[in-house]
């Protein structure tokens, strides 16, 4: 094992700090809502963690990586009702495509994939445990509130003042207007099904889990009280992860995540690629005119922590640096660089210089480029749609 420590950046702590898990380092990584294809932006963050595994797996660790599917929320059952399919058949369809697209850029398997339906007594549960702490309230008509005045710590994650955690809130689903809430930050652990909905029996009646609740019971359910690092993109550090983190706590007595980790947002046209905005770049697109692995190199060559702008220069020029690379051939040539250059949060961009440099000089780096997920070994493929012409 390397004797010292990673070095990566922790939100809660605003800084950098040393990540020293033990031997089996648990992590959860909040996974898809399938309902869409999978965009540059969603394989963005799930390559960072992708890659951050291949390094600790380096190192000596075992990883245990899970990812929830989130099955059931607003999202799912808008775009069902307006397909007229059920959502679990929806779900189904977005689930198959989204393997595919990870299967297809290399990911390391996630170690469990638990779906938000296959967790309803847990989360049913672990409401109990947050009412039973004295956290959360039972308002009428039957949903259950996390009241944040009796968590002293709520805004610790994200550091963001009340005024902005009012405007993020109204801006992902946070109803801070709901006339049911004692305090406009309160948020929804169980909610009642609106008609045509799916709904579950529970103490406080019918309804569906809120949404932050289900990441919280399955972290719990497959991981531990307290896991190594929690990631996702940073569009969820408020206020998906603030949430979580202080139920869990709430539930708990302990901190739900050691090391908090997040990817900061692809851009198009000057703005996050989203849904709403409609500024995507699918990787089912991709694939069919590139190699799969340049399609890797060309977001590792981005550093996880800051935003960046896609481009029409990112894909031909990583379909050169593959090819490159796959010309230099089997050896270790910037072996030791890449591990350092990882092991400093995450530097992925110093790691693709550092392979770059020592194709340049002649030597093979197929062990350095693995570090990355990019097996060089292997002869360049032009896509589907040239393979498929040819
Ligand atoms: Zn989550």
């Amino acid at each position: 094992m390397a004797t010292e420590p990673m070095r990566l950046y922790d939100t809660a702590a605003r800084e950098i700090v040393a990540f020293e898990p033990g031997p089996i380092v648990t992590m959860y990584t909040c996974g898809i809502t399938p309902y869409d294809a999978t965009h540059l932006g969603h394989a963005t963050v799930y390559l960072t963690y992708d890659v951050l595994q291949r390094r600790l797996r380096d190192r000596g660790h075992e990883t245990r990586c899970v990812r929830n599917i989130t099955d059931v929320d607003d999202s799912i059952l808008a775009k069902a009702k307006e397909l007229d399919v059920h959502y679990l058949d929806l779900a189904a369809a977005e689930i198959a495509r989204f393997h595919n697209d990870m299967d297809a850029l290399e990911m390391l398997p996630a170690w469990s994939e638990p779906r938000a339906t296959s967790a309803i007594a847990d989360i049913r549960g672990f409401i109990g445990m947050v009412l039973d702490g004295g956290f959360a309230y039972v308002a009428e008509g039957g949903g259950v509130y996390f009241d944040v005045t009796k968590y002293d710590k709520f805004g610790s994650i994200s550091g963001y003042d009340e005024e902005q955690m009012l405007a993020l809130a109204a801006e992902h689903g946070g109803f801070p207007d709901d006339p049911k809430k004692r305090n406009p930050l309160d948020f929804i652990l169980w909610q009642p099904s609106a008609e045509g909905e799916p709904e579950w029996e529970s103490l406080w009646g019918p309804g569906r889990p809120g949404w932050h609740t289900e990441c919280s019971a399955l972290a719990m359910r497959e991981l531990d009280t307290t896991i190594d690092l929690h990631g996702g993109g940073s569009d969820l550090i408020f206020p998906h992860h603030e949430c979580e983190a202080a139920q869990s706590e709430a539930a708990t007595g302990k901190p739900l995540v050691r090391h908090w980790m997040h990817q900061a947002m692809v851009r198009m046209d000057g703005e996050k690629m989203s849904k709403s905005l409609g500024n995507l770049v699918f990787v089912s697109e991709l694939r069919k005119e590139h190699d799969t692995r340049a399609i890797r190199l060309g977001v590792v060559a981005h550093h996880y922590r800051h935003a960046w702008e896609w481009n029409e220069q990112i894909m031909p020029e990583a379909d050169a640096r593959l090819a490159a690379w796959v010309a230099a051939g089997r050896g270790d040539g910037a072996l030791a660089q890449v591990r350092d250059a990882l092991d400093n949060d995450l530097d992925t961009p110093a790691a693709v210089a550092a392979i770059d440099a020592s194709v340049a000089a002649g030597a093979g780096v197929s062990e350095a480029a693995a570090l990355l997920g990019v097996d060089t070994l292997r002869p360049v493929e032009v896509g589907e749609a040239n393979s498929s012409a040819a």
